[in-house]
């Protein structure tokens, strides 16, 4: 059997507007609600990856988009409030779609939505505008254009270089020119502007093109000290695992990898994993591999975007959980399932395993026989966590209260309904105060005495 931990890698990179066309006819794409729903779709049909985030380039970003991205994000409430004709409807999709992804929800799966930004000359000009309006939950930073002189066209040419079309210019540029070149640029971008996430480090290397050993080393000392400054992570990417590349390409990928992640480990710099799909099959793509290389680094701990922060994904599963799965393997959370920094209400993970959950159209009372006073401590979330200690419940729990509170403000509401405001008010603000005087002025009293 698969190790279970591979579905609860985060993937943090995908493009839900598809694969790249002939550069020449590339065009922005507008998102629509359906577009996006269908995406997280089909990871839900997988059952994984566990959390998913679609980060599409910045050059194809449109006016629909921040529309469209508020409009699935409330189709995904409704389908995690089991509202399964509403999120259809919202999304665009068909009740079936709904209900699939409504079951993943329940079931922990969490979506988010960000953007890759990269350095594409074709952007729009008033882009961050729409980068504000979309409120996107990460942003990862990466380079795909560098300033060359082409040899034709002249000075201050946009090099697409990680292009096929345009990778001849290679031979023009130089690789150790064409790295120098990269590598300042992303300096010079994650410095100064935001991000959380620094994407495919490797990209020049995609044709081959690797400077010397030494110089490498340099530029990956380099770009880690900057996220360090930052509080930012580095991207492991998969993509190139599971494209068409040759064998030792892909060895040399892995080892350069081996060494990026081993040296962010030691600095502090939390890693994130991305597949980089174009398309839904190639969500999670190699995350096996991408596995045996972060079990290589001792790396157990991923992060995933929400809300603009990183949240910390746990992906061990002890030997108690393992066998939790073999006795109830319907009931039990899949590992991943604690993110550290962020209350599972937060982040939209039921609190309940599934049984509960569904009452909820039924409302409040509904709730009441599962007792939500004891929901918030089950070791679920434990076994997956191995260290440290549980943060998570301790941060979740404020985040439950509210429930509570709500319900009290119910019972109040009504008893408010009856009795006229005012008179109900009055006495309990007061009497607080009033009690502290006299306990003060009792206290000042026996000291008189004293004296
Ligand atoms: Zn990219
Ligand atoms: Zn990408």
């Amino acid at each position: 059997m698969s190790d279970p931990r591979i579905r609860a890698i985060p993937d943090i990179h995908g493009h839900a507007k598809g694969e790249h066309r002939p550069f020449a006819e590339e065009r922005p794409i507008a998102y629509s609600a359906r577009m996006l729903f269908l995406w997280f779709y089909h990871a839900c049909t997988r059952g994984w990856p566990r959390f998913l985030m679609v980060a599409d380039h910045v050059n194809f970003l449109t006016f629909e988009d921040p529309g469209a991205v508020s409009t699935v994000r409330r189709a995904l409430k409704l389908a995690e409030a089991a509202d399964l004709y509403g999120a259809a409807e919202t999304a665009g999709v068909d009740v079936g779609h709904a209900a699939v992804v409504s079951e993943a929800l329940h079931r922990g799966m969490r979506f988010s939505i960000g953007i890759e930004v990269d350095t594409d000359p074709r952007s729009r000009p008033d882009a961050q505008n729409i980068i504000d309006a979309m409120r996107p939950d990460g942003l990862i930073r990466s380079v795909h254009f560098l300033t060359i002189d082409h040899p034709e066209k002249g000075a201050d040419w946009p090099w697409p270089f990680d292009n096929p079309e345009f990778a001849e210019l290679f031979g023009t540029v130089g690789t150790d020119r064409t790295w120098e070149m990269y590598v300042a640029k992303l300096l010079d971008e994650v410095e100064k502007l935001p991000g959380q996430i620094v994407g495919h480090f490797y990209v020049p290397a995609r044709f081959g093109h690797w400077p010397e050993h030494k110089k490498l080393e340099g530029y990956e000392e380099r770009v880690l000290d900057a996220c360090v400054r930052r509080g930012m992570a580095i991207e492991f990417n998969t993509r190139f695992l599971y494209r068409d590349h040759p064998e030792d390409q892909k060895k040399r990928y892995l080892d350069a990898y081996k060494r990026l992640l081993k040296k962010a480990r030691a600095k502090g710099v939390p890693v994130s994993v991305g597949s980089d799909a174009h398309s839904p099959k190639d969500q999670g793509g190699a995350f096996d591999v991408a596995l045996q290389v972060l079990d290589v680094c001792g790396i157990n701990e991923l992060v995933f975007p929400v809300n603009g922060r990183l949240a910390r994904v746990a992906l061990r599963a002890t030997r108690e959980h393992l066998e939790k799965i073999k006795r109830h393997p319907e009931r039990t959370h899949a590992p991943g399932s604690s993110i550290t920094g962020l209350g599972r209400a937060e982040l939209g993970l039921p609190e309940e395993v599934a049984g509960p959950r569904a009452l909820r159209p039924g409302g409040a009372r509904a709730q009441r026989p599962s007792s939500p006073k004891r929901a918030p401590k089950p070791p679920r979330a434990k076994p997956l966590r191995t260290s440290k200690p549980l943060r998570p419940t301790k941060k979740a729990s404020p985040k439950r209260r509210p429930v509570t509170k709500k319900q009290s403000k119910r019972k109040v509401a009504a008893k408010r309904a009856a009795k006229p405001k005012k008179l109900a008010r009055k006495p309990l603000r007061k009497r607080a105060p009033a009690l502290l005087r006299k306990r003060k002025s009792t206290k000042k009293k026996a000291a008189k005495r004293r004296r």
